[in-house]
């Protein structure tokens, strides 16, 4: 095996995916911790300040106290060399959420034992589900009173509408919470709470049904295990590893992040269900990772970290070879020779230089505003194109207008700047042009990152107008005529930048009313680019 192979082999890169609280901060600073890249457990709180000082680019940042941009974390544990991609929730949450799961291999999916399934989580997953990447399922918080984990399973296959297996199955949960038993090895794994965070607790290999377990785990307990077991053999899928591959089947655990309970399990059958980056689609077919060439494609870009510069840094996903420091490569899109400049990788919580990367690793380089999100970077010998990543829907919008008139060009230079970033998405009416500009948004934060950069950037103060419309479609047979189409009230017709139609609707029964007028209409959830 070559270096580099050997190199790709040990990468696993996946994005963690969770509703606002349900622990996903904890649980990756226990994977650092396993990984040695933290010392102590137990300072979730620390992080997420001292993540500050790595993400402090921008002042709205600063100001709101939240990180506006998702970060990457590199931790080596057990010959593996793991990338996590954290995908920022609350109001920061941003079309950038949704791209960072087209970088991952895989997802890691948090659920609050005591809530089960949560909007947000919902449309993570529907992003995962149709880039089919397999999905990990970790039901947290089983320390605290948690729902019927035949609920919680059950609500996972309605609500996301995927299979699930479940490796390991809780005895009791909150102050009856005994344990873990792990369906394939037959063994228990004991809580205490006592174990306040430190280490992984013992595991003791027991025989459903033998008497001792009673004195372990308590005589109630027991028979509700025995039963429990017995309907999960007869009625849960088999764990299928092809299918956990191919993102049909969730494995699922059960936890506790914050007193440590069950993590290393979970990290552990995870390593061992997830492969190493697999080949990625292009315009010349598959490209394996194993190629030698370097190549990658941008999938976000951070404007203006530092002010004084309007500098953007372009994070790319890395696909095939290896990435050293000031390599000239080929941009794609530019068609031209480039080098990337001061390459940047996270580690734990610092932001370092990088020399060399592999094939499943993501490095931010310096963009001298050359990169737009979707962008192929490869070596200039063999030319090809990744595959464009989606349009995803913004579910907030507003009309902008521009205070000072006199400043148009401007407005629209930097307006057209925040979108080519990926930030924002642009649309105007249909009939008219630049002169009304509909902003679509993902996360209502945008708004106001847009209003604040085209004033601290672009010297232009801007009103923004909310709109009530929630829903976005892409017209995907765009020969039709739109004007003519049959629509609700609560329609409005749009283009992008590019000319291509669009519906915004305020209700979604409106899209089925119009779908079911229009029986030759194509309507997109995702836009193409
Ligand atoms: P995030 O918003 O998903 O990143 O959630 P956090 O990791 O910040 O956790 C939210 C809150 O839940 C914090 O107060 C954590 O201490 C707490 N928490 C996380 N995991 C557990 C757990 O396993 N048990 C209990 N009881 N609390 C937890």
């Amino acid at each position: 095996m070559t270096d580099i192979t050997s190199e790709i082999k040990q990468r696993r890169t996946f994005a963690i995916i969770s509703h606002p609280d349900a622990g996903k901060t904890t649980l990756t600073e226990k994977f650092l911790l396993y990984g040695g890249a933290i010392n102590l457990a137990g300072s979730v709180k620390g992080r997420k300040s001292s993540r500050h000082a790595v993400s402090d680019w921008m002042e709205i940042e600063k100001e709101r106290g939240i990180s506006v941009t998702s970060s990457v974390l590199q931790f080596n544990y057990d010959g593996y060399c793991i990338n996590i991609l954290d995908t920022p929730g609350h109001q920061d949450f941003s079309e950038d959420t949704y791209r960072t799961l087209m970088a991952a291999d895989s997802a890691v999916m948090v659920i609050d034992g005591s809530k089960g399934v949560e909007a947000q989580t919902i449309k993570l997953f529907k992003v995962c589900v149709m880039r089919g990447i397999p999905i990990f399922t970790f039901v947290n918080k089983m320390d605290r009173e948690a729902n019927d984990p035949f609920e919680l399973v059950d609500e996972i296959e309605t609500v996301l509408g995927i299979r699930t297996c479940p490796v390991n199955w809780p005895i009791g949960s909150g102050k009856n919470f005994k344990g873990v038993y792990d369906r394939q090895k037959g063994t228990i794994t004991r809580f205490f709470a006592a174990h306040n965070g430190q280490k992984e607790v013992e595991s003791v290999e027991v025989t459903l049904g033998d008497e001792h377990l009673d004195e372990l785990i308590g005589k109630d307990n027991h028979d509700k295990l025995v039963e429990d077991i017995d309907l999960l053999d007869g009625a849960s899928d088999e764990l299928d590893l092809q299918r956990v591959q191919e993102g049909k089947l969730s494995p699922v655990f059960f936890g506790s992040a914050l007193t440590n309970f069950g993590v290393e399990t979970f990290l552990r059958h995870f390593l061992d269900m997830t492969t190493s980056p697999l080949p990625r689609n292009s315009n010349v077919g598959e490209i394996s990772p194993f190629q030698n060439d370097f190549s990658a494609f941008v999938f976000k870009i951070q404007a203006n970290m530092n002010k004084a510069h309007r500098d953007r840094i372009a994070f790319m996903r890395i696909c095939s070879g290896k990435f050293d420091a000031g390599m000239e490569v080929f941009h794609i899109q530019g068609d031209k020779k480039i080098r990337l400049s001061q390459p940047q990788q996270m580690m734990a919580q610092e932001r370092h230089h990088v020399t060399e990367a592999y094939a499943g690793d993501i490095i931010g380089v310096f963009d001298p505003g050359i990169f737009a999100i979707g962008d192929t970077l490869c070596a200039s010998s063999k030319r090809f194109e990744y595959d464009g990543i989606p349009t995803f829907a913004p579910e907030h919008f507003a009309k902008v207008r521009q205070v000072d008139t006199m400043k148009r060009k401007q407005f629209i230079k930097g307006i057209e700047q925040i979108a080519q970033e990926g930030a924002i998405q642009i649309f105007q009416e249909f009939n008219t042009g630049m002169e009304e500009i509909i902003v679509g948004v993902v996360g209502v934060l945008q708004f106001d990152v847009l209003k604040f950069r085209l004033e601290s950037e672009y010297r232009v103060e801007i009103r923004l107008e909310t709109l009530p419309y929630e829903h976005i479609r892409w017209i995907e047979n765009k020969e039709l005529d739109i004007s003519s189409l049959s629509v609700t009230s609560d329609t409005k017709r749009i283009k992008d930048l590019k000319g291509n139609p669009l519906l915004l609707f305020v209700h979604p029964w409106s899209i089925r009313t119009v779908q079911e007028r229009n029986e030759e209409l194509i309507l997109s959830e995702f836009g193409k680019n």
